[in-house]
């Protein structure tokens, strides 16, 4: 596993290739995107490392279907503020992104395997703008989504990300957003983190760190501090899309180990 410092070692080798790098990033609060010097700090300097995608694919914790997956298939997303109680300055925040609604058409084919169907009812949500505002700042790439299936298993998820990882040959950074620990009710204003809280967001950095991402699909049965990282698994299926997407020579590096506000992780990974 490399360090962010390593980034500029592990992305030239990869410019050799036609493939696209790949990110699970830990989105925390919606109040981070509006920090300079904070997690956002990372995610700016990546995407300028980054080779320019063709357009961002983002599978969101925030975007939950039930039993079905939805791509979001619009010219032109909106800038949804899907959250309460923040400051103004967040609901101000656009990011006009295109959409990219060929490629959604051509991801719905893909997933045929997994009731997939194209939406015009989304737009951006925070887990996707808060994060890609940074990653490209000018909005000028396109952007779309792949939702979160709640009924889907983490190993089906799995299955999911590894159909949708041909598109990294054709250009397609796919970012999963999400946290590798989200306890919104034990939330602690600048309080320490948690200890269960550590101890499940280093398991899961270990067992990305060996590829053994069968032990992070079956993490309920495997680790006993799941429960409370995650009440709800929204956050931790995103990693599960990304992990799916992995490729056997794919480096890794990992970025942002910290747990903020007690109980969210903000542990990120690139694959590149
Ligand atoms: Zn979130």
């Amino acid at each position: 596993m490399h360090t962010l410092s390593e980034l500029n070692d592990v992305l030239p080798q990869r410019r050799q290739s036609q493939r696209m790098p790949m990110l699970f990033v830990g989105h925390g609060s919606p109040m981070v995107t509006l920090s300079e010097d904070g997690f956002a700090k990372a995610w700016r300097s990546i995407g300028r490392s980054l080779p320019v995608p063709v357009a961002v694919l983002c599978v969101s914790a925030h975007w939950m279907t039930r039993g079905q997956t939805h791509v979001l298939a619009v010219d032109q997303p909106e800038t949804i503020h899907d959250f309460g109680g923040f400051p103004q300055a967040l609901f101000d925040i656009q990011y006009p992104a295109p959409g990219a609604p060929a490629l959604a058409a051509e991801t719905t084919s893909l997933l045929a395997d997994f009731a997939a169907y194209e939406s015009h009812d989304w737009g951006l949500d925070h887990g996707t703008w808060s994060v890609v505002r940074h990653l490209f700042p000018d909005a000028n790439i396109p952007v779309y989504q792949v939702s979160v299936d709640m009924e889907m298993s983490f190993e089906r998820q799995q299955a999911l990300g590894e159909t949708l990882s041909s598109l990294r040959e054709r250009g397609v950074l796919i970012v999963g957003s999400g946290n590798v620990v989200h306890n919104l009710r034990m939330i602690r204003g600048d309080g320490p983190a948690y200890d269960w809280a550590e101890t499940f967001d280093r398991w899961v950095a270990s067992c990305i760190a060996r590829r053994d991402f069968a032990a992070i699909a079956h993490a309920p049965e495997r680790h006993s501090a799941f429960q409370l990282a995650h009440p709800t698994v929204d956050h931790y299926a995103p990693l599960n899309y990304v992990l799916g997407a992995v490729r056997q020579d794919d480096a890794m590096l990992s970025f942002n180990e910290a747990i903020d506000l007690g109980s969210a992780s903000m542990t990120s990974y690139l694959f590149a």
